[in-house]
């Protein structure tokens, strides 16, 4: 099966290897970027040709350029939202473009006739507001953004997949949505200007980091996030779900292990110790990137991704060879000096 897709945010992390893989499977992509002078560099990464392969300017925050990037489409991944590692000065910074952009992006797409929408939420989505301590989330589960550990980025995602699920019960008419939920994504960078997931193995890798804070995510391959990606825009019968994508829950120690392990010689400057919790507290009053994930410590947050492995057939690589493949490419981009 394939025809015309939009991918929205054709420079961002996941959207490249979702347009690579898509080209690979005989797809013509439409994708978005703001800034139209950013092709000429992003068209020899994400390969295809001029017909195969086009680009539009279009803004989450604005409707130019959203009809000519949607026409001929009948599939769009709107992966496009607002992810940073740096605190934003109003959480309205990210919260609409990302509950605005998606409801942009419906309005277009059902004015063109798509027929299958999947929308790129998040975890984010799904595992906050429900108290510390140990949990594991299934697709049944919704943040809570009222709960104490919720921050901005945190609501933008969860009030934009409301958004988007409330938009298309009142006006998605015959359009199907399908939500994929990843988990911190790591796996190879495919340009400098990678996603803000990534700092966690640059600053490890870089030796940034004094030590280890208490704090674990669950980890995925971007590569297995683009494959369900292309599972949610393609499998028959699935309108309305919600997909996890996610590999194992590891703390910030059990990365770094795998680092030393797998990559001695590189990992030199990787911490082999974890940070006592009172020592983060201390650094946060002094940097605001701390302060954000100082009610992590001690969490854990494991997804469930057996929704898609049953359901879609999804499976996932090793998660050794992501955080692998991810150091070593950042080392080959000269991003990190070992
Ligand atoms: P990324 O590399 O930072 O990509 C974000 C993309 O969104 C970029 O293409 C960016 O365009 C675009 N964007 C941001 N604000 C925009 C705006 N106002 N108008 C148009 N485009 C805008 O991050 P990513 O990891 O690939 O994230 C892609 C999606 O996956 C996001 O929805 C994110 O929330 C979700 N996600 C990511 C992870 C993860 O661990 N990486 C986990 C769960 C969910 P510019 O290049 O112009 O800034």
């Amino acid at each position: 099966m394939a025809g015309t897709v939009l991918v929205t945010g054709g420079s961002g992390y996941i959207a490249g290897f979702l347009i690579k893989q898509l080209l690979e499977q005989g797809w013509r992509v439409h994708t978005t970027v703001r800034n139209p002078a950013r092709e000429a560099a992003l068209r020899p990464l994400l390969g295809g040709d001029a017909d195969a392969l086009r680009f539009f300017t279009a803004d989450l925050m604005h409707d130019d350029g959203w009809a000519k990037a949607m026409a001929g489409c009948s599939h769009v991944a709107h992966v496009a939202s607002p992810f940073s590692t740096n605190a934003p000065r109003h959480e309205d910074d990210l919260i609409v473009p990302a509950r605005e952009g998606v409801l942009r992006a419906l309005r277009f797409a059902g004015a063109a006739g798509v027929t299958r929408f999947v929308q790129t939420s998040s975890v984010a989505a799904i595992a906050y507001g429900h108290g510390r301590g140990v949990h594991r989330f299934t697709e049944a589960d919704w943040t809570d953004v009222n709960g104490a550990d919720v921050y901005a980025y945190v609501k933008s995602k969860t009030l934009a997949e409301r958004a988007a699920r409330d938009w298309i019960a009142g006006q998605g008419g015959a359009m199907e949505f399908v939500s994929v939920n990843p988990a911190a994504v790591l796996g190879p960078v495919w340009s400098d200007d990678f996603s803000a997931s990534i700092e966690v193995v640059r600053q490890l890798l870089g030796g940034l980091l004094p030590g280890c804070p208490d704090l674990g995510f669950g980890i995925v391959d971007v590569r297995d996030v683009a494959d369900l990606h292309v599972r949610a825009l393609t499998a028959h019968g699935i309108a309305g779900e919600r997909f996890i994508a996610a590999g194992p829950f590891m703390k910030l120690i059990d990365v770094a292990r795998v680092l030393k392990a797998q990559m001695p010689a590189d990992a030199r400057k990787v911490p082999t110790r974890t940070l006592p919790d009172w020592l983060v507290r201390v650094s946060a009053l002094f940097n605001p990137m701390i302060r954000q994930i100082t009610g992590e410590l001690g969490n854990v947050r494991d997804a469930d991704a057996g929704h898609a492995l049953a359901m879609l057939g999804w499976q996932t690589r090793p998660v050794e060879q992501s955080i692998v493949d991810c150091a070593r490419s950042l080392i080959e981009r000269g991003v990190v000096k070992v």
